[in-house]
């Protein structure tokens, strides 16, 4: 009788899994260094928290790179709403969760539907958005959770369950003060041990690169270098239309790259929020959904521009 093949890997898997691996040499970060990074951090959150008088600030990924960009766009009321394009990476997270649990094959299709059911159970806004989703926009929704589950099923490597994978990966720091940093992350692999770096930090992303992803994946490396005063290994963020990866090992630099930029981000709010300093206007990306952007003069001209040079690459294609 002929034996049953072991399960290879395809190409792609190979190639990902090479540069998630772990090198021989354990990665084990100084420790002085750790602890003037969290002393600063620290220092900075008391003296930031006395000039916000009171206000409590919650600091994540998407809050520095609003204030980080357009500072008139920053002091918008935030009215964000899930949309079936939005929602589909945290339907997709529920559906690999299970499909890392489940018994025997599943078809992403079938696990899609699994999650779908139990997210509309949920008591949070997550789950009255899915609850109260249209035919068309749960059709809408299904369809792209589909398509993201599948890529990573098929693309990424396997994730045994000692490697102990947490699907959207939360890290919070709240030092005396009034000022939290929280950061999420797709997917965080593997268990603390000791002093030595090696927890992988991986996001995944469904279309183009942009700087933005490495600078989101540092701010939660210093997040979860303050509160476990251990740095994750390696950052990973991983593009499933390409089935490609970006990838960047934290260092001393990193680190402080990151948390200089938070920092930073935190000071600038403090300046236009409460110290009243006029705004800059950035126009950008982000000018394509600014609810002034049919008022703004700045705005329109790159929105102009920006589609100008789209029809240059849509007739060159
Ligand atoms: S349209 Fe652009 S430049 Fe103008 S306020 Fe909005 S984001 Fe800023």
């Amino acid at each position: 009788m002929e034996e049953p093949l072991a399960p290879s890997l395809t190409p792609v898997q190979e190639k990902t899994l090479a540069v998630m691996r772990r090198g021989d040499e354990p990665v084990v970060f100084d420790q002085g260094f750790v602890t003037e990074l969290i002393a600063e951090a620290t220092q900075a959150v008391a003296e930031f928290s006395g000039r916000l008088g009171g206000e409590t600030l919650w600091v994540s990924k998407s809050f520095l790179s609003k204030v980080h960009g357009c500072e008139v766009l920053h002091m918008q009321p935030d009215d964000f709403e899930w949309r079936p394009a939005s929602a589909a990476g945290f339907v997709a997270h529920k559906a690999i969760e299970l499909a890392l649990n489940w018994r025997g094959e599943v078809a992403p299709a079938q696990i899609v539907d699994e999650a779908l059911a139990r997210l509309a159970d949920q008591a949070d806004t997550r789950g009255s958005f899915v609850a109260g989703l249209s035919d068309a926009d749960w059709a809408e929704l299904r369809s792209r959770a589909v398509d993201r589950t599948t890529k990573f099923l098929q693309d990424f490597p396997p994730l045994p369950l000692s490697a102990q994978p947490v699907l959207e990966a939360a890290a919070k720091w709240r030092p005396p003060g009034t000022i939290e940093m929280s950061g999420k992350v797709d997917l965080q692999i593997g268990k603390p041990f000791g002093r030595e770096s090696r927890l992988l930090i991986v996001d995944f992303k469904s279309g183009n690169r942009s700087h933005h992803h490495r600078e989101d994946l540092r701010f939660y490396a210093v997040v979860q270098t303050l509160r476990q005063s251990v740095p994750p290994r390696k950052l990973v963020t991983y593009y499933l239309d390409y089935a490609e990866s970006e990838v960047e090992d934290v260092t001393h630099g990193t680190l402080q790259a990151g948390l200089t930029r938070a920092l930073a981000g935190i000071e600038k709010h403090i300046e236009l929020k409460i110290e009243g300093r006029p705004p800059v206007k950035r126009p950008g990306f982000a000018c394509r959904w600014c609810p002034l952007n049919n008022e703004c003069i700045e705005g329109m001209a790159f929105l102009n521009r920006d589609l100008a040079d789209s029809d240059v690459v849509d007739v060159d294609e």
